[in-house]
């Protein structure tokens, strides 16, 4: 029909032909418009794919939002927690150093009380050694005392002994030397360190010979003598039986040579004793050069023939009995502890002053307190 149309009129042919122009463009414009809203759909559907897109992100974005809160929030907690801990290091450090400080005082303190420790120790040391030494001193002080007391006990029983010897010297009896030889304190003559040996010595002209009666006599006087020497000093002398010895001289030919040569001959002569042994000899009948007693301490004494006489013939002149008895006490002083001769106005036994022999006197003149020590010390 359209064709007929066309063939029939051209206006409407004109038409027909606007129409279809129109048509094809209409249809071209759908055709378009089709595309384009095919075009759209995509795009609608990328869009909304971009969006689901966006949503997606946005809500993972959310999330990770979220989780950096999180992560944040726990990141403070953490900072604080460090902080606080930091400032409890802090707060350690200083307490470890003051520990540190206070250490440090306690080790100086320590060391010091170390050397204080040793300082005492070496003075504990000291103290012991001193104690030590005082404790010795203490017993040899104890055990000299104890001597002491029993020697005092002696020389008081002595002075009695000596105050007895003394009235019986004042007696004018005959027989004043009767009786004293017992007056002895037991045990003093056992105890005697010092022993004397006494000897009566002859001249190779008459026999060597010692009576019982002579023996008798010797033992008499060395007994006052003992007695003496206990009522000076506490302590006394042993001595042994006298024996008789020859000499090698004539009585004129040792009264013709020097004193000391005598001493040479005679006492050097005689055999050696033991410690603390010494020799008396009586010079029987001749005499020294001189006259006098004398006494080389090492070895002993050598008694005078007057003063041997006087003791021999024990019942003759009682003033010279005691004389001779007081020259044995002062040699034997010589012997025993080298007590030299003195020069003194105080009466001793070992001294002399103007003429005056204090020896005279036995048995009432002392040793000085000094000699007492020598003796004390000796014997
Ligand atoms: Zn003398």
């Amino acid at each position: 029909m359209v064709l007929v149309l066309v063939a029939g009129f051209s206006g409407w042919q004109w038409r027909q032909g606007e129409v279809y122009k129109l048509d094809t463009a209409l249809r071209s414009n759908q055709v378009v418009l089709a595309d384009a809203s095919i075009k759209l759909g995509v795009t609608q559907n990328r869009l909304g794919a971009a969006e689901a897109d966006l949503q997606s992100t946005k809500s993972e974005l959310s999330l990770t939002t979220a989780e950096f809160r999180n992560t944040r929030g726990e990141l403070e907690i953490t900072r604080v927690e460090i902080e606080a801990t930091k400032a409890k290091l802090q707060s350690t450090q200083i307490e470890l150093g003051d520990t540190q400080v206070k250490l440090e005082g306690a080790r100086t303190e320590l060391f010091s009380q170390n050397l204080k420790i040793e300082a005492l120790g070496s003075q504990l040391t000291n103290l012991k050694d001193q104690l030590t030494e005082m404790a010795d001193r203490l017993e040899i002080e104890k055990t000299a005392n104890e001597e002491l007391v029993s020697q005092n006990s002696f020389i008081r029983k002595g002075s009695e002994i000596l105050e007895r010897m003394w009235r019986l010297r004042s007696s004018p009896a005959n027989n004043v030397i009767a009786g004293l030889e017992d007056l002895l304190i037991a045990g003093v003559v056992e105890e005697a360190s010092v022993k004397v040996k006494p000897v009566v010595f002859y001249s190779n002209d008459v026999p060597a010979e010692i009576s019982a009666e002579e023996k008798r006599a010797i033992e008499r006087s060395l007994k006052i003598v003992q007695q003496y020497f206990i009522g000076q000093v506490g302590k006394t002398f042993a001595f042994s039986e006298p024996v008789a010895i020859q000499g090698k001289r004539s009585v004129s030919g040792y009264a013709s040579i020097s004193s000391e040569t005598v001493v040479n001959e005679v006492l050097l002569g005689l055999p050696s004793l033991p410690v603390k042994t010494y020799y008396l000899v009586f010079a029987r009948d001749w005499d020294m050069s001189d006259g006098t007693s004398r006494a080389p301490f090492f070895r002993g004494a050598i008694i005078g023939k007057r003063a041997t006489d006087s003791i021999l013939n024990g019942n003759g002149d009682f003033s010279l009995n005691y004389q001779a008895m007081g020259i044995l006490a002062h040699e034997l002083g010589h012997v025993f502890a080298g007590l030299p001769d003195t020069v003194t106005s105080e009466p001793s036994i070992m001294g002399s002053k103007d003429g005056i022999y204090w020896v005279w006197n036995f048995p009432l003149v002392n040793f000085l307190p000094a000699e007492k020590n020598s003796l004390i010390n000796f014997m």
